[in-house]
Protein backbone atom coordinates (compact mmCIF):
# COMPACT_ATOMS: atom_id res chain seq x y z
CA UNK A 1 0.00 0.00 0.00
CA UNK A 2 1.48 3.23 -0.88
CA UNK A 3 0.71 6.35 -3.39
CA UNK A 4 2.44 5.95 -5.76
CA UNK A 5 3.48 1.95 -5.76
CA UNK A 6 3.97 0.60 -8.87
CA UNK A 7 7.84 0.81 -8.45
CA UNK A 8 7.69 -1.79 -5.53
CA UNK A 9 9.75 -4.65 -6.07
CA UNK A 10 8.52 -6.26 -3.41
CA UNK A 11 6.11 -8.48 -5.30
CA UNK A 12 9.48 -9.99 -6.81
CA UNK A 13 10.30 -11.10 -3.79
CA UNK A 14 7.07 -12.09 -1.90
CA UNK A 15 5.85 -13.67 -5.25
CA UNK A 16 9.40 -15.56 -5.47
CA UNK A 17 8.77 -17.20 -1.95
CA UNK A 18 5.02 -17.68 -2.51
CA UNK A 19 6.50 -20.21 -5.23
CA UNK A 20 9.20 -22.00 -3.94
CA UNK A 21 8.04 -22.52 -0.68
CA UNK A 22 4.29 -24.02 -2.63
CA UNK A 23 2.21 -21.48 -1.02
CA UNK A 24 -1.01 -20.67 -2.34
CA UNK A 25 -1.55 -16.78 -1.82
CA UNK A 26 -0.90 -13.65 -3.07
CA UNK A 27 0.75 -10.15 -2.78
CA UNK A 28 -0.47 -7.56 -4.23
CA UNK A 29 0.24 -3.42 -4.61
CA UNK A 30 -2.62 -1.09 -3.96
CA UNK A 31 -2.14 2.02 -5.01
CA UNK A 32 -4.40 3.79 -2.10
CA UNK A 33 -4.78 7.54 -1.53
CA UNK A 34 -4.01 9.25 1.65
CA UNK A 35 -8.10 9.59 1.96
CA UNK A 36 -9.32 6.07 1.39
CA UNK A 37 -5.90 4.18 3.05
CA UNK A 38 -7.62 4.37 6.79
CA UNK A 39 -10.87 3.21 5.43
CA UNK A 40 -8.60 0.34 3.77
CA UNK A 41 -6.74 -0.72 6.50
CA UNK A 42 -9.73 -0.81 9.38
CA UNK A 43 -11.32 -3.78 7.03
CA UNK A 44 -8.34 -5.14 6.03
CA UNK A 45 -9.91 -8.87 6.43
CA UNK A 46 -12.99 -7.65 4.69
CA UNK A 47 -11.32 -6.67 2.08
CA UNK A 48 -9.61 -10.12 1.91
CA UNK A 49 -5.99 -9.75 2.73
CA UNK A 50 -4.47 -10.60 6.09
CA UNK A 51 -1.58 -7.94 6.54
CA UNK A 52 0.65 -6.15 3.88
CA UNK A 53 3.56 -3.73 3.63
CA UNK A 54 3.36 0.46 3.79
CA UNK A 55 5.26 2.74 2.01
CA UNK A 56 4.78 6.42 1.27
CA UNK A 57 3.24 8.27 2.41
CA UNK A 58 1.22 6.25 4.82
CA UNK A 59 3.88 4.73 7.12
CA UNK A 60 2.98 7.82 9.78
CA UNK A 61 -1.02 7.69 9.60
CA UNK A 62 -0.44 3.16 9.67
CA UNK A 63 1.27 3.96 13.01
CA UNK A 64 -1.90 6.06 14.39
CA UNK A 65 -4.11 3.79 12.87
CA UNK A 66 -3.19 0.10 14.13
CA UNK A 67 -4.26 -1.61 17.47
CA UNK A 68 -0.99 -2.44 18.42
CA UNK A 69 2.46 -2.62 18.03
CA UNK A 70 5.72 -4.01 17.98
CA UNK A 71 8.96 -2.44 19.85
CA UNK A 72 11.00 -1.18 16.83
CA UNK A 73 7.34 0.56 14.92
CA UNK A 74 7.06 2.27 18.60
CA UNK A 75 10.53 3.55 19.01
CA UNK A 76 10.89 4.80 15.15
CA UNK A 77 7.35 5.80 15.38
CA UNK A 78 6.59 4.44 12.07
CA UNK A 79 4.39 1.41 10.65
CA UNK A 80 5.48 -0.27 7.58
CA UNK A 81 4.35 -3.92 8.06
CA UNK A 82 0.63 -4.86 9.18
CA UNK A 83 -0.94 -8.42 10.36
CA UNK A 84 -4.11 -9.62 12.27
CA UNK A 85 -3.22 -10.94 15.65
CA UNK A 86 -6.90 -12.16 17.23
CA UNK A 87 -8.68 -10.16 14.97
CA UNK A 88 -6.33 -6.83 15.81
CA UNK A 89 -4.46 -4.78 13.33
CA UNK A 90 -1.23 -5.03 14.43
CA UNK A 91 1.64 -2.58 13.37
CA UNK A 92 5.41 -3.02 13.61
CA UNK A 93 8.33 -1.68 11.65
CA UNK A 94 10.42 -4.47 9.39
CA UNK A 95 13.39 -1.97 7.88
CA UNK A 96 15.12 -2.67 11.31
CA UNK A 97 14.86 -6.08 11.17
CA UNK A 98 16.21 -5.57 7.72
CA UNK A 99 19.25 -3.48 8.40
CA UNK A 100 20.91 -5.57 11.35
CA UNK A 101 20.02 -8.68 9.67
CA UNK A 102 21.72 -7.97 6.71
CA UNK A 103 24.71 -6.94 8.86
CA UNK A 104 24.52 -10.87 10.52
CA UNK A 105 24.40 -12.14 7.10
CA UNK A 106 26.91 -10.35 5.33
CA UNK A 107 29.46 -9.22 7.68
CA UNK A 108 29.58 -12.15 10.36
CA UNK A 109 31.73 -10.93 13.57
CA UNK A 110 30.63 -7.50 12.82
CA UNK A 111 29.78 -6.70 16.35
CA UNK A 112 32.95 -6.32 17.98
CA UNK A 113 33.47 -5.75 22.18
CA UNK A 114 32.88 -1.60 22.02
CA UNK A 115 31.71 -1.34 18.77
CA UNK A 116 31.14 1.98 17.54
CA UNK A 117 28.90 3.28 14.44
CA UNK A 118 28.58 6.19 12.38
CA UNK A 119 25.28 6.26 10.79
CA UNK A 120 24.84 9.24 8.52
CA UNK A 121 21.00 10.46 7.91
CA UNK A 122 18.38 10.99 10.42
CA UNK A 123 15.28 9.93 7.95
CA UNK A 124 13.10 6.66 8.14
CA UNK A 125 16.20 4.40 7.28
CA UNK A 126 18.88 6.18 10.26
CA UNK A 127 15.83 6.21 12.43
CA UNK A 128 15.93 2.22 11.69
CA UNK A 129 19.23 1.32 11.82
CA UNK A 130 20.00 3.41 14.81
CA UNK A 131 17.58 1.83 17.00
CA UNK A 132 18.62 -1.79 15.68
CA UNK A 133 22.25 -0.74 16.78
CA UNK A 134 21.83 0.48 19.65
CA UNK A 135 19.54 -2.70 20.81
CA UNK A 136 22.43 -4.94 19.64
CA UNK A 137 24.74 -2.59 22.02
CA UNK A 138 26.47 -0.69 19.69
CA UNK A 139 27.47 3.55 20.54
CA UNK A 140 25.68 5.36 17.58
CA UNK A 141 26.95 8.56 16.61
CA UNK A 142 24.66 9.97 14.44
CA UNK A 143 25.26 12.54 11.64
CA UNK A 144 22.70 14.31 9.96
CA UNK A 145 22.78 17.70 7.93
CA UNK A 146 19.93 19.02 10.25
CA UNK A 147 21.35 18.47 13.34
CA UNK A 148 18.91 19.21 15.02
CA UNK A 149 16.55 16.24 13.68
CA UNK A 150 19.73 13.96 14.99
CA UNK A 151 19.58 15.40 18.58
CA UNK A 152 15.92 14.93 18.73
CA UNK A 153 16.89 11.35 18.08
CA UNK A 154 19.67 10.98 20.73
CA UNK A 155 17.94 12.47 23.36
CA UNK A 156 14.77 9.69 22.17
CA UNK A 157 17.20 7.16 22.13
CA UNK A 158 19.46 7.68 25.44
CA UNK A 159 22.85 8.21 26.00
CA UNK A 160 24.37 5.44 23.58
CA UNK A 161 23.61 7.66 20.82
CA UNK A 162 24.65 11.10 19.84
CA UNK A 163 24.15 13.62 17.29
CA UNK A 164 26.23 15.41 15.28
CA UNK A 165 26.81 17.50 12.34
CA UNK A 166 28.82 16.58 9.01
CA UNK A 167 31.63 18.76 10.28
CA UNK A 168 32.38 15.85 12.89
CA UNK A 169 32.96 13.31 10.43
CA UNK A 170 36.66 12.94 9.78
CA UNK A 171 37.09 12.66 13.89
CA UNK A 172 34.36 10.35 14.54
CA UNK A 173 35.66 7.64 11.39
CA UNK A 174 38.98 7.72 13.34
CA UNK A 175 37.10 5.40 16.23
CA UNK A 176 34.70 4.32 13.49
CA UNK A 177 33.98 -0.04 13.28
CA UNK A 178 31.11 0.68 10.96
CA UNK A 179 30.53 3.09 8.75
CA UNK A 180 26.82 3.77 7.44
CA UNK A 181 24.99 5.76 5.02
CA UNK A 182 21.31 6.28 5.76
CA UNK A 183 21.13 9.73 3.57
CA UNK A 184 19.48 9.48 0.11
CA UNK A 185 23.18 10.81 -1.25
CA UNK A 186 24.51 8.25 -3.74
CA UNK A 187 21.04 7.43 -5.21
CA UNK A 188 20.48 7.09 -8.68
CA UNK A 189 19.84 10.16 -9.55
CA UNK A 190 21.11 12.52 -6.09
CA UNK A 191 24.05 13.95 -6.01
CA UNK A 192 27.03 12.08 -4.79
CA UNK A 193 27.82 11.09 -0.77
CA UNK A 194 31.49 12.98 -0.66
CA UNK A 195 32.88 11.70 2.25
CA UNK A 196 36.90 11.30 3.10
CA UNK A 197 37.27 7.92 4.27
CA UNK A 198 40.76 7.75 4.73
CA UNK A 199 40.85 8.40 8.44
CA UNK A 200 38.72 4.68 9.11
CA UNK A 201 40.83 1.94 10.24
CA UNK A 202 41.52 -1.27 7.81
CA UNK A 203 39.09 -3.53 9.86
CA UNK A 204 36.06 -1.01 9.60
CA UNK A 205 32.80 -2.07 7.86
CA UNK A 206 30.82 0.20 5.34
CA UNK A 207 27.26 -0.25 4.68
CA UNK A 208 25.19 2.26 2.51
CA UNK A 209 21.57 1.06 2.51
CA UNK A 210 21.34 2.80 -1.05
CA UNK A 211 20.71 0.03 -3.57
CA UNK A 212 20.39 1.59 -6.78
CA UNK A 213 23.11 1.57 -7.70
CA UNK A 214 23.97 -1.85 -6.59
CA UNK A 215 27.62 -0.43 -5.66
CA UNK A 216 27.41 3.28 -4.77
CA UNK A 217 30.02 5.73 -5.01
CA UNK A 218 31.08 4.82 -1.21
CA UNK A 219 30.98 1.34 -1.56
CA UNK A 220 33.25 1.38 -4.92
CA UNK A 221 35.38 3.99 -2.36
CA UNK A 222 35.48 1.64 0.62
CA UNK A 223 35.91 -1.59 -1.96
CA UNK A 224 38.99 -0.01 -2.80
CA UNK A 225 40.22 1.07 0.26
CA UNK A 226 40.08 -2.81 1.03
CA UNK A 227 37.37 -2.16 3.53
CA UNK A 228 34.67 -5.05 3.97
CA UNK A 229 31.68 -3.19 2.56
CA UNK A 230 27.68 -4.12 2.71
CA UNK A 231 25.45 -3.03 0.50
CA UNK A 232 21.07 -1.95 1.05
CA UNK A 233 19.42 -4.48 -1.48
CA UNK A 234 20.37 -7.47 1.43
CA UNK A 235 18.52 -4.78 3.94
CA UNK A 236 15.64 -5.10 1.30
CA UNK A 237 15.45 -8.62 1.15
CA UNK A 238 15.63 -9.52 4.82
CA UNK A 239 12.71 -7.21 5.94
CA UNK A 240 10.72 -8.33 3.68
CA UNK A 241 10.86 -11.81 5.23
CA UNK A 242 9.91 -10.68 7.89
CA UNK A 243 6.35 -10.13 7.07
CA UNK A 244 6.06 -12.93 4.76
CA UNK A 245 6.47 -14.83 8.09
CA UNK A 246 3.37 -13.10 9.91
CA UNK A 247 1.35 -13.51 6.65
CA UNK A 248 2.09 -16.90 5.35
CA UNK A 249 4.70 -18.77 7.99
CA UNK A 250 7.63 -20.74 6.64
CA UNK A 251 11.07 -20.28 6.25
CA UNK A 252 11.71 -17.57 3.88
CA UNK A 253 15.27 -17.06 3.01
CA UNK A 254 17.26 -14.63 1.07
CA UNK A 255 18.96 -17.49 -1.34
CA UNK A 256 21.33 -16.38 -4.02
CA UNK A 257 18.96 -17.10 -6.83
CA UNK A 258 16.28 -14.62 -5.38
CA UNK A 259 19.32 -11.95 -4.71
CA UNK A 260 20.37 -12.50 -8.28
CA UNK A 261 16.60 -11.88 -9.52
CA UNK A 262 16.71 -8.68 -7.81
CA UNK A 263 20.22 -7.60 -9.03
CA UNK A 264 18.97 -8.39 -12.57
CA UNK A 265 16.08 -5.92 -12.17
CA UNK A 266 17.80 -3.03 -10.64
CA UNK A 267 20.71 -2.87 -12.78
CA UNK A 268 17.98 -3.22 -15.96
CA UNK A 269 16.05 -0.34 -14.41
CA UNK A 270 19.37 1.95 -13.42
CA UNK A 271 20.68 4.08 -16.31
CA UNK A 272 24.21 3.96 -16.42
CA UNK A 273 25.62 7.20 -15.17
P1 LIG B 1 14.27 10.33 4.28
O1 LIG B 1 13.44 9.98 5.46
O2 LIG B 1 13.75 11.30 3.28
O3 LIG B 1 15.70 10.89 4.82
C1 LIG B 1 16.66 11.38 3.95
C2 LIG B 1 17.97 11.61 4.70
O4 LIG B 1 18.96 12.05 3.75
C3 LIG B 1 17.90 12.70 5.78
O5 LIG B 1 18.78 12.36 6.83
C4 LIG B 1 18.39 13.93 5.01
O6 LIG B 1 18.94 14.92 5.85
C5 LIG B 1 19.48 13.32 4.17
N1 LIG B 1 19.81 14.13 3.01
C6 LIG B 1 19.06 14.33 1.88
N2 LIG B 1 19.69 15.17 1.03
C7 LIG B 1 20.87 15.51 1.63
C8 LIG B 1 21.96 16.33 1.25
N3 LIG B 1 21.97 17.00 0.07
N4 LIG B 1 23.02 16.43 2.10
C9 LIG B 1 23.03 15.77 3.28
N5 LIG B 1 22.01 14.98 3.70
C10 LIG B 1 20.95 14.84 2.88
O7 LIG B 1 14.66 9.04 3.45
P2 LIG B 1 14.79 7.54 3.99
O8 LIG B 1 13.48 6.87 3.91
O9 LIG B 1 15.51 7.56 5.30
O10 LIG B 1 15.71 6.89 2.86
C11 LIG B 1 17.08 7.22 2.70
C12 LIG B 1 17.71 6.29 1.68
O11 LIG B 1 17.70 4.97 2.17
C13 LIG B 1 16.94 6.25 0.34
O12 LIG B 1 17.88 6.35 -0.70
C14 LIG B 1 16.27 4.91 0.32
O13 LIG B 1 16.23 4.38 -0.98
C15 LIG B 1 17.20 4.08 1.20
N6 LIG B 1 16.45 3.01 1.91
C16 LIG B 1 16.86 1.72 1.72
C17 LIG B 1 16.20 0.69 2.37
C18 LIG B 1 16.63 -0.73 2.13
O14 LIG B 1 15.85 -1.65 2.41
N7 LIG B 1 17.82 -0.96 1.68
C19 LIG B 1 15.13 0.97 3.25
C20 LIG B 1 14.78 2.30 3.44
C21 LIG B 1 15.43 3.32 2.77
P3 LIG B 1 17.99 16.11 6.46
O15 LIG B 1 17.31 15.53 7.66
O16 LIG B 1 18.95 17.19 6.81
O17 LIG B 1 17.02 16.49 5.37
Amino acid sequence: MGHPVAHSRSPMIHGYWLKTLGIAGAYELKDLTPEIFPAFIANLAGNGYVGGNITAPHKEAAYRLVSGRDAAAEAIGAVNTLWLENGKLMGGNSDTHGFVANLDDRAPGWNVTGCRAVVLGAGGAGRSAVYGLKERGVEVHLVNRTVARAEELAARFGPRVTAHGFDAVPRLLREADLLVNCTSLGLAGKPPLEIDLAPLKKSAIVYDVVYVPLETGLLAAARRRGQRTVDGLGMLLQQAGFGFRKWFGGNPRVTPELRAMLEADIVAKTPIS
